[in-house]
């Protein structure tokens, strides 16, 4: 099973939720990383990465661009959001609160700025965050086991950079020898050791 490839952007996307936290997908609770086992009928991978934020924090636009699709009925009480960027990949902002963009006078084929309020964090308690090629208006479902979708992007790197931390290895959650955990707890001893 690959990884889906990083999308490209020109412009420093900024951080998607206006609040301090800047941690990815910590695999704890109802909070997973992109890839990760998302249990259904069929099983699926998880296409987005998860961002923790209390239900009604802010979410903000990464980069300026137009909003190209909103779905109100989107997933179990929660809706999203799709923004195509001006420079870089379309983003998904999934299970955010039902009609929140209203608030800040956000819908389909509003052009917006970089880090403006779009919507508010939907009732799960995190931001599903995906990122897909320019141009793509919808998202994908990712059969458990299968390639990924050819239009979805690794959000991971693009969220990096939002968060101002440098690029680093990334954990495949569906590794089964145990390697790629021994890399992130070396990697983690070695950066506990710096800080
Ligand atoms: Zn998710």
């Amino acid at each position: 099973m690959n990884r889906p490839p990083a999308p490209s952007w020109s412009t420093t996307p900024a951080w998607p939720l206006a609040s301090a936290s800047r941690s990815i997908s910590d695999d704890i609770g109802n909070c997973r990383p992109l890839s990760a086992c998302e249990a259904g009928a069929p099983e699926r991978h998880h296409c987005g990465e998860d961002l923790a934020a209390p239900a009604g924090t802010v979410v903000l636009s990464t980069a300026a661009g137009t909003v190209v699709a909103i779905d109100p009925a989107w997933y179990r009480g929660t809706s999203m959001l799709l923004l195509q960027t001006a420079d870089g990949p379309a983003v998904v902002y999934g299970e955010i609160a039902p009609d929140s963009w209203r608030e800040f006078g956000v819908a389909e084929g509003v052009a917006v700025g970089r880090g403006v309020p779009l919507a508010r964090v939907g009732r799960f308690n995190h931001l599903h965050f995906e990122t897909y090629a320019a141009g793509t208006r919808r998202t994908y479902q990712w059969p458990w086991g299968t390639e990924p979708p050819a239009p979805l992007r690794d959000a991971v790197a693009y969220l990096r950079a939002a968060s101002g931390e440098p690029a680093r290895p990334v954990p495949d959650s569906n590794a089964k020898d145990g390697g790629g955990g021994l890399l992130v707890l070396v990697f983690a001893a070695l950066m506990g050791g710096w800080l």
